[in-house]
């Protein structure tokens, strides 16, 4: 057992958390706050925890604002280094997956269905395609694991659809390459580009979740047309453009061809991780 007893607070001036001699009010090194009798009092504590969720909370509806109606905003504000009144762009990313996985649990978005994989390698016009034989892999797969093969597919369906969400965390570095290698001269760090890329994505999962949900509620129940898809996605391209405007300072002309260039860039690459998902999924299985 410890014998010593833990102070509930010191007047030392040594930072508690960092070893800093001398220390403020607040550490200048660590920002930790030095802890006096006060702040041990339930007024103290309560006023805390309410300016917790308060200014969470303010800082959630101003960056959601903000990225559903100003394309590029918080990216600039977080490159100029004015980052405390917003959440941070991981933070954005995060709670924008957490609304999409709330509204879509099982959709194959990030993935693509065995279904998809299976006519996608016998119809080459499909932009699906794939040079991977789903179907006959998946037979000799089931085979050897002896159970029936469309009980394999929907097993893979599962594991492609957790999968899919965690490898996010592939798919989107791998965009910020892409961003990167367009704007590196706008700025050397690739850091300041992923943040960029998190942005955009998160307003793709927003703009993903209300154009279908509208669509599914007001129109019909569960298809979407190749004709609509495409009007999303031109949304979407309308605000990387604004997005690729304010953020790297480029004129309108500029910032659409390198604003349409980053969304092919993406397309591709979205259209190569939905499907390595979905085979790695049936190989590693
Ligand atoms: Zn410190």
């Amino acid at each position: 057992m410890n014998q010593k007893t833990t102070q509930p607070f010191t007047n030392s001036s040594t930072c508690p958390s960092c070893g800093r001699t001398q220390m403020g009010k607040f550490c200048a090194d660590c920002g930790e706050k030095r802890i006096e009798a006060q702040d041990w009092s339930l007024w103290h504590f309560g006023k805390t925890f309410w300016a917790g969720i308060t200014n969470f909370d303010s800082q959630f509806v101003r960056s959601f604002w903000f990225l559903l109606f100003f394309p590029g905003w918080l990216t600039q504000k977080y490159w100029q280094g004015e980052r405390v009144q917003y959440l941070k762009p991981i933070q954005v990313f995060l709670a924008c997956n957490v609304i999409f996985f709330f509204f879509f649990p099982m959709i194959s978005v990030f993935y693509a269905s065995v279904d998809e994989m299976i006519t996608g390698y016998k119809d080459p016009s499909n932009y699906n395609y794939s040079f991977y034989d789903f179907e006959k892999n998946l037979v000799q797969k089931a085979q050897k694991l002896k159970i029936a093969p469309n009980q394999l597919a929907q097993k893979i369906q599962v594991l492609a659809n957790t999968t899919s969400k965690i490898w996010m965390f592939v798919l989107l570095p791998l965009w910020a390459i892409g961003v990167y290698a367009i704007f590196w001269r706008k700025n050397p760090y690739y850091v300041a580009h992923l943040a960029f890329v998190l942005h955009c994505f998160a307003f793709y999962l927003l703009l993903y979740t209300v154009y279908f949900e509208a669509i599914f509620r007001l129109v019909r129940e569960a298809y979407v047309s190749d004709y609509e898809i495409m009007a999303m996605y031109l949304l979407y391209l309308g605000y990387i453009i604004g997005a690729v405007r304010r953020v790297y300072g480029l004129n309108i002309w500029k910032s659409t061809v390198y604003g349409f260039l980053s969304l092919v860039i993406y397309v591709f690459i979205f259209l190569w991780y939905r499907q390595a998902v979905t085979i790695l999924c049936l190989e590693w299985i």
